[in-house]
């Protein structure tokens, strides 16, 4: 663990040395201070991971994450346009589009006016693009990146959202919202016409050699990790950065640990923890591919708390922690904000969540570039 932190800081370092060679060999840019350009950023969401959900894991892992690899680090404040504690759906449109609106919205403003996201404006920069989940792929998190609904229980709408895009990987649960539809029609019908590898056995992932992946592996939610899950998250995180990274202009990818947010909702610990380690081998696949890559910006962050969990008693070498949770609901504290690789520097400090909308542009270099309409 120690040596492989330490080649990442090297690796930093080293990142940052060429970005200040490239300004002083081009020289040229007016004055403003020439940052990182990333080719590929993967921003992984911990639906609900606030400090003590990321400890709690911790601890019960001996006292190691592979988040801790990531070196720069900042908090965000989650607060929605309506209410002092967030949702999904407010926090989730906030990350994914730089702005703040009511709880419930997906990819709408407080007028549920339609606001682009990151990832459509990575698709309309021909970056290719993916949504991982171990929820239903039209729930609230990865919705917000690709929908514009004024509620986040329009599941079927989400769905029909799809495919007025052009992303390539989509991979999570709820099948039932494109082929068991109150209209009727089967949109995965549409996704094969489209050119997708429609995929609805879980095992059928690993497999896929196609450009295009509607991975909805599950009729509703994926199970827990605990339950019959096992390594959907990591191996399908893993499928995805293979697929999206055959795009010579490089990828935008989005990946949740969905389900750290249900365990601290029913006040289980042990469902919490499961959750988290699952989320952070999953982490571990992502640093590993940023680190051979040397492009890619990772950035691992929460929408929200859930639970308003503590821990009150703990022992690292046995793994084992006890824990309280003050709410059922979410609630208003900050939530960490961990970045790697190039642009990560920008994340350091604390920030509105909208921020990181912003962060990510930045380090994809669209600010410097002509709005295309
Ligand atoms: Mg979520
Ligand atoms: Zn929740």
């Amino acid at each position: 663990m120690k040596t492989r932190g330490l080649i990442i800081i090297t690796l930093c370092f080293s990142l940052f040395g060429q970005a200040q060679d490239s300004v002083s060999r081009t020289g040229t840019e007016n004055n403003i201070r020439k940052k990182a350009t990333a080719k590929n950023i993967i921003l992984l969401i911990g639906d609900g991971m606030g400090v003590a959900q990321l400890y709690a894991g911790m601890v019960v892992n001996n006292g190691h994450l592979n988040i801790e690899q990531m070196k720069h680090i900042g908090l965000s404040k989650t607060y929605s346009t309506n209410d002092f504690v967030t949702d999904s759906g407010a926090a989730g449109t906030a990350l994914a589009t730089g702005q703040k609106t009511y709880k419930r919205a997906i990819g709408v403003s407080v007028d549920t006016i339609p606001i682009k996201s990151i990832l459509e404006i990575a698709e309309e920069n021909n970056k290719a693009t993916g949504l991982v989940a171990t929820s239903t792929i039209t729930h609230a998190t990865p919705a917000s990146f690709i929908a514009h609904q004024p509620s986040r229980y329009n599941y079927e709408e989400i769905a029909e959202d799809f495919l007025k895009t052009d992303i390539e990987v989509f991979i999570g649960g709820g099948l039932k919202h494109f082929n068991d539809r109150k209209d009727g029609q089967d949109l995965t019908k549409t996704l094969k016409a489209n050119g997708y590898d429609v995929i609805v056995n879980p095992d059928d992932i690993v497999n896929s050699t196609s450009d295009k992946i509607a991975g909805l592996i599950y009729e509703d939610s994926p199970p827990k990790h605990s339950q019959g899950r096992g390594d959907m998250l990591p191996q399908s995180a893993v499928k995805a950065m293979v697929t999206l990274n055959r795009n010579p202009n490089g990828f935008f990818l989005m990946i949740e640990g969905s389900q750290i947010d249900w365990g601290a909702h029913k006040k289980n610990t042990d469902y919490v923890v499961e959750e988290m380690l699952d989320f952070d081998k999953t982490v571990g696949e992502v640093l590993k591919f940023a680190e051979a890559d040397g492009n890619t910006l990772v950035i691992v962050t929460a929408d929200h708390e859930t639970g308003g969990m503590t821990i009150n008693e703990g022992d690292i070498e046995k793994g084992e922690v006890k824990a309280k949770f003050t709410s059922f609901d979410h609630t208003g504290v900050m939530v960490p904000v961990f970045a790697y690789g190039p642009g990560s520097e920008d994340f350091c400090g604390i920030y509105e969540n909208t921020e990181i909308f912003h962060k990510m542009k930045q380090a994809f270099g669209f600010n410097d570039l002509k709005k295309s309409e």
